[in-house]
């Protein structure tokens, strides 16, 4: 299948395109390398350098390549800077995917993949999270992604578009030891914690240790991005069987204080850890309930020990200290 990746030079999106790639699709990666590294995108997919406000640059490339599907990675992902930058989440992200939905729809590819959010479950009343669970998105980043699973909806009941979204807990590891997490600047607890291991950073601050949690701090479902990247190639090649929405995760919680102890086993450093203050909008226990993708999918992760996770983003950060070339 000829697929079109956006954001496939980013950390998730250039696993999904080796993977793809793997399994024989053609692949034509676009990306504005805002975020991503083009030495993350595969040599044997098609790369272009554009960006999504660019409804133009869309149509070229539709035209060219004449895709049968997408898979819509590109956007801004953190919650914490949506908090800061509400316009920039709430219109740039909505905005970039009506003008690739828009010019998917005038070129006739109706195949969707996109890449959503636990950020939609901020107040969940079970755990595990099943994808039935109440949306209470839980910041404008949240909200974008939510705004985007609707605009599918309406896709799929006006144009016949089939779509999935699949709602990711926390991506972690690393695929091979060339294809890795390099966000600039870094916000995530792992990277951050083999970074305090390669000495790059002093110690790590535990944002709270009061959560209503066995140890205090918070539990979140770490998902290794290739279990991830084999939901997203489940979920496209089922895709003539309707539209669904799915909670992606490894169905295991663990707290920060376990990430940052395994950290420590793994890398054989000290780690310094310090308990500082909550961040703002973290919920105390988030674990997905991922039995729908299992069930209609047959998706299974074969790498659900955070040992492993740990241990494969580690072996690609001892091989790439700096990260890619910037
Ligand atoms: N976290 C932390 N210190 C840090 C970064 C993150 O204690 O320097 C915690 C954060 O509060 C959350 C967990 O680690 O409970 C995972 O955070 P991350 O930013 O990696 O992912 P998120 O859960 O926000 O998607």
């Amino acid at each position: 299948m000829k697929v079109l990746v956006t954001g496939g030079a980013g950390y998730i999106g250039s696993t999904v395109v080796s993977e793809l790639v793997k399994a024989g699709d053609e692949v034509i990666v676009l990306d504005n390398l805002f975020q991503g590294h083009e030495d993350a995108v595969d040599a044997n997919a098609t790369f272009v350098k554009a960006d999504l406000a660019d409804k133009a640059a869309l149509e070229t490339i539709f035209e060219t390549h004449r895709p049968d599907a997408i898979m819509h990675f590109a956007s801004y992902t953190l919650v914490g800077e949506s908090w800061e930058k509400p316009f920039l989440y709430l219109r740039d992200n909505v905005v970039n995917a009506l003008n690739l939905l828009e010019t998917a729809v005038a070129f006739d590819c109706k195949k969707f993949i996109l890449s959503s959010t636990a950020n939609l479950f901020d107040e969940p009343e079970r755990i595990p999270i099943a994808p039935e669970e109440r949306i209470v998105p839980g910041s404008p980043y949240g909200e974008s992604k939510y705004l985007i699973e609707r605009l599918l909806h309406w896709m799929e009941r006006v144009y016949g578009m089939n779509y999935a979204a699949l709602r990711y807990f926390n991506a972690c590891g690393a695929a091979s030891d060339t294809l890795g997490e390099d966000h600039a600047p870094e916000t995530h607890i792992i990277p951050l914690v083999l970074e305090v291991a390669l000495g790059q950073r002093e110690k790590i601050t535990i944002f709270g240790d009061d959560y209503d949690t066995p140890d205090g701090t918070c539990v979140r479902d770490y998902i290794h991005v290739l279990d991830l990247a084999q939901a997203h190639i489940l979920a496209l090649r089922s895709l003539d069987g309707g539209s669904k929405v799915y909670n992606l995760g490894n169905g295991k919680g663990f707290s920060v204080k376990e990430v940052i102890e395994t950290a420590r086993e793994i890398t054989g450093h000290p780690i310094p850890a310090e308990i500082g203050a909550r961040r703002p909008g973290d919920p105390a226990t988030l674990v997905a309930d991922s039995e729908k993708l299992k069930r209609e999918l047959g998706w299974e992760p074969k790498y659900p020990s955070l040992h492993d996770i740990i241990s494969s983003a580690w072996a690609w950060h001892v091989k790439n200290p700096s990260g890619y070339e910037k």
